[in-house]
């Protein structure tokens, strides 16, 4: 693997550099040899070339350049390499049903996993390494403190399961926050009906963390309009609660 590379912190590079992780990283995806597989993030291939010991063919989406350059020295057949932004990618170009894996860069995780959001229906399922506290948004439960927007946009659509916590040491540089490997895949039967109301009745209730429902969502609902209590907070609403309010509003319109 090439030293030459300065991680740069804007593409939010922390590479992999700790094998037994790596290894784990690879039996967590369990990748098989017709699987359609994208990594998102490859970097210098701290993943890449593992998985591409298991699978006839990887695509790879990379933004920085020179990192295009050390992927591409590594003159492996059955790896084809795209440069460019994974947040405006068109997982069209990859011939769905995908698997997607990555250690996504910390500074855009939210809006990656919004944009697969919106794309689920080609995906298989996705394995990526994420902050810790990202990863445990992501899992809470109503009711807990960190339960949030997060937790209830991805859950809705999708099953979570923390795989298991990466310390900063397994990096270079570290990370000054743990890392955690996050296994998402589409819910069978999702409920939410329509994404954007779904989007704009849950950024609502979490707006204001310590106001009632009523307060937050004053300009979408009454009481009237729902069954649901409006006089609690929006961390103790379980995520069918939403896709009730979400309908509920829907029907106000
Ligand atoms: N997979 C490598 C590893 O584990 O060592 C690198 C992981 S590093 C945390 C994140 C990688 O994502 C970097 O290679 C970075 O250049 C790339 N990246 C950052 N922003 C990106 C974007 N918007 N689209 C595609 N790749 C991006």
């Amino acid at each position: 693997m090439s030293t030459k590379h300065k991680a740069r912190k804007r593409f939010g590079q922390n590479f992999l550099t700790d094998e037994k992780i790596i290894e784990q990283i690879v039996a967590t995806i369990a990748p098989k040899r017709d699987d359609n597989l994208l990594e998102i993030g490859p970097g210098q291939g701290a993943i890449t070339l593992p998985l591409l010991e298991c699978v006839d063919a990887l695509n790879v989406i990379e933004i920085d350049r020179d990192l295009i350059e050390i992927l591409t020295a590594y003159n492996k057949p059955n790896l084809t390499i795209h440069q460019g932004d994974a947040l405006n990618f068109d997982l069209n170009l990859f011939n769905p049903p995908i698997r997607i894996v990555g250690n996504l860069p910390y500074n855009i995780s939210s809006p990656i996993l919004f944009h697969l959001l919106e794309n689920r229906d080609k995906v298989i399922d996705m394995t990526f390494m994420l902050q810790k506290e990202v990863v445990q948004r992501m899992a809470a439960d109503h009711g807990s403190k960190i339960y949030g927007r997060l937790s209830v946009m991805i859950q809705a659509f999708f099953e979570v399961e923390l795989i298991f916590i990466v310390p900063p040491e397994s990096f270079d540089p570290a990370p000054k926050v743990d890392s955690a490997i996050v296994y998402l895949t589409p819910l069978k039967t999702c409920k939410v009906a329509n994404i954007e109301i779904f989007k704009k009745v849950v950024k609502a209730a979490f707006a204001h963390r310590r106001k009632t429902l009523r307060n937050c969502l004053k300009l979408l609902l009454t009481q009237e309009q729902t069954s649901i209590d409006l006089s609690q907070r929006a961390e103790m609403l379980d995520i069918d609660a939403f896709i009730t309010l979400a309908i509920d509003h829907e029907k106000s319109l």
